[in-house]
């Protein structure tokens, strides 16, 4: 899809979530999101997405946004998709999502708002089973963006794919 994808991480709670956020925001980065945004302040994290997005590169932002999540979604100007296993099968609504101009994708983390339901445009879910926020967003970001994974990025370093071993280069200047 051309248009921009947000993933909004509800609920983060910087001691008991922190691994979780920022696995959620590798993800979104690695699978083609634009942008993660936090209603929480977390230094830590931020300095650590930020890291790598300075070493492996790419437009990737994270953004602290500390209104209400309410307020968050009104004013969102595209398509609000929430993540849920109570919601309708993903890959039916893939096509729909595609042909939104801009894509603001919600996670929780342990219990999202009940009001979350009725404001999201879509509830989706990634088979009706309780997972989790990360493996429900890279399956959902991989249906969108298909080209993100083998994309190339331009930062200060590069991985060589490699049959063994690791192999990391300087990226291109
Ligand atoms: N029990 C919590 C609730 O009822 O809101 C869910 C906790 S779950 C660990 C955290 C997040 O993972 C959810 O808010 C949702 O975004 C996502 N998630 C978990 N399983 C999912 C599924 N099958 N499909 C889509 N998203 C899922």
């Amino acid at each position: 899809m051309s248009g921009r994808i947000t993933v909004l991480r509800l609920g983060h709670r910087p001691l008991r979530d922190k691994r979780i956020t920022t696995h959620v925001c590798l993800v979104a980065r690695a699978f083609g999101a634009d942008e993660v945004v936090l209603t929480e302040r977390d230094d830590a994290l931020e300095r650590n997405i930020r890291g790598v997005v300075k070493r492996f590169g790419g437009d990737f932002a994270l953004r602290i946004d500390p209104r209400s999540h309410k307020r968050i979604l009104a004013d969102f100007p595209g398509m609000v998709a929430h993540l849920t296993m109570y919601g309708e099968p993903y890959a039916a609504a893939v096509p729909r999502l595609r042909d939104a101009r801009d894509l603001l994708v919600v996670v929780g983390a342990e219990k999202v708002p009940g009001d979350l339901y009725d404001l999201a445009d879509v509830n989706l879910a990634v088979g009706n089973q309780p997972h989790s926020e990360v493996a429900a967003l890279a399956v959902l970001l991989h249906a969108l963006r298909p080209e993100a994974l083998s994309k190339p990025v331009q930062g200060e370093l590069r991985i060589e794919p490699a049959a063994r071993g690791k192999v990391v280069k300087p990226g291109a200047p």
